[in-house]
């Protein structure tokens, strides 16, 4: 049985100077000995943090999928990277270690919603550590310690209890703010936690979890199952959610994994094999050439509408211009969904969506946000996965902060909401040149949405000062 802590419960990592969490691209940092973890022992390996919080427990070591089971409470997951499989024994763990991936990795996500300190991108740790070794986990400074505080099985249960307490966030004393304050979710059995932080509803809810979690690419599922099968697992996931947060806005997006993902699941061996995924066949392009497939996500928001569920919004990702977005709207349009009437909108991922986001003003969008996980990696040709180059991993590069700016502005000209749903709106230091630009609404993680209302709310006041005094 392990040991688990999180940091304050406003949960953002901040780097020791006060100025807050760079979660979103910091390189690691693990510098020997500057851990506040409870390991005795030297740090063995460093990566970068991902979800902050302590955590002590035994490594287990997982390559494949039936090696699941011997993951018991309070382990150490140590793996090459997580998948959606990975859930219900991620939910077991006290602590995450994988060898691959940045913080915008499907661990690092996934491991934040669920409060379990993580440490990824190390690099070679399913070969340094083994079965059964005590370590401690900084899921903060992305360091691992050899031993910790192994606590009895007794002992073990409350620790554990008082563990799952630490990262629920308190009681929100939800400071008002003109800006919104939204909550990221991936995992739909995370609404409750995310609706008791007091956000003013879902920024983004990303289905990818639902549908890869059924263990089949759409096509194998529909062929397997039928059409009317798929479209109720989406309709149930979504409701889930809309439902916790009912009457606040939740945002869904269509569906956005890359190949890669998908060749994992039963029917994935008909995937395109893809030099690099994340430039490939993924996004709306995906869904643009198989809108057969496509309509069927459509025809689960239009029942979600017929039901009564009018506080849910869509979301397309990866557009490019507004031709993409145009070909999105009729085929919402030609499964009886009023585009005039409902609330809809894309991500702006890459530099041609910011560049051309005027002409995509004009098709009749109330919101873009900003998915900066996406938006970094193109603008900067960093892979958002690939901890060698995390380092300059940078969302607050200033080629970004133009595009956002340039974005921002324009669709002020042309009241369209703008919003951010990628991790670097969890960093108070976007979310303070955000509301100074302007922006709509910032979406956050869980753990990071107080922090975020607070300093949007010092921000606010500030400018109100400066513009009276
Ligand atoms: C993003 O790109 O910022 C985003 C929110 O989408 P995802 O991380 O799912 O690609
Ligand atoms: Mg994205």
């Amino acid at each position: 049985m392990a040991t688990s802590t999180c940091c304050s419960p406003a949960g953002v990592a901040d780097g020791g100077d006060g100025s807050g969490a760079d979660t979103s691209g910091s390189a690691a940092n693990g510098e020997a000995g500057a851990t506040g973890s409870e390991g005795d022992g030297d740090v063995i390996l460093t990566g970068l943090g991902a979800t902050p919080g302590s955590a002590s427990g035994e490594v287990r070591i997982v390559h494949k999928l039936d090696e699941l089971d011997k993951v018991e409470e309070g382990d150490i997951i140590v793996t090459e990277m997580t998948t959606p499989d990975m859930v219900p024994a991620m939910k077991r763990a006290a602590g995450i270690v994988t060898d691959e991936g940045g913080t915008t990795s499907h661990a690092a996500i996934v491991s934040r919603e669920l409060g379990v300190p993580a440490v990824v991108g190390c690099e070679t740790a399913t070969e340094q550590l083994h079965d059964g070794q005590l370590i401690t986990i900084d899921g903060e400074k992305g360091t691992i310690r050899a031993g910790g505080q192994r606590s009895t099985a007794d002992e073990g249960d409350e620790e554990e209890y008082d563990a799952v307490e630490a990262v629920r966030p308190d009681t929100p004393v939800k400071p008002m703010t003109a800006t919104e304050v939204k909550v990221n979710v991936s995992i739909p059995s995370a609404a409750e936690r995310a609706a008791a932080t007091g956000a003013d509803g879902v920024g983004l809810l990303r289905i990818e979890h639902m549908i890869l979690s059924l263990g089949k690419t759409p096509e194998r599922y529909i062929a397997d199952n039928s059409e009317g099968e798929y479209i109720e697992q989406i309709v149930e996931g979504v409701r889930g959610v809309a439902e916790e947060f009912y009457p606040r806005p939740v945002r869904v997006r269509t569906l956005d994994a890359p190949t890669d993902e998908f060749r994992q699941l039963e029917g994935g061996g008909d995937e395109p094999v893809e030099h690099n995924p994340m430039l490939g066949y993924r996004g709306i392009r995906r869904s643009l050439d198989r809108p057969d497939v496509f309509r069927h996500e459509l025809e689960a928001f239009r029942k979600l509408f017929d039901v009564g569920y009018d506080n849910v919004e869509i979301m397309f990702p990866l557009v490019n211009d507004a031709s993409d977005v145009r070909r999105a709207k009729r085929l919402m349009e030609e499964v009886g969904i009023d585009t005039d009437k409902r609330t809809w909108g894309v991500m702006i991922e890459t530099p041609a969506a910011a560049l051309s986001v005027e002409e995509m003003a004009g098709t009749g969008v109330d919101f873009v946000s900003f998915g900066t996980n996406d938006l970094v990696q193109y603008t900067l040709a960093i892979d958002r996965n690939n901890e060698r180059v995390a380092d300059q991993y940078d969302p607050l590069h200033p080629a970004v902060l133009d595009l956002i700016d340039h974005t921002i502005e324009v669709c002020r000209e042309h009241d369209v909401a703008t919003s951010i749903c990628g991790q670097a709106g969890s960093d108070p230091r976007m979310a303070t040149h955000l509301v100074e630009e302007g922006i709509t609404s910032i979406s956050a993680n869980i753990d990071a949405v107080r922090d975020v209302q607070h300093e949007v709310k010092r921000v606010e006041q500030r400018l109100l000062l400066d513009s009276v005094r």
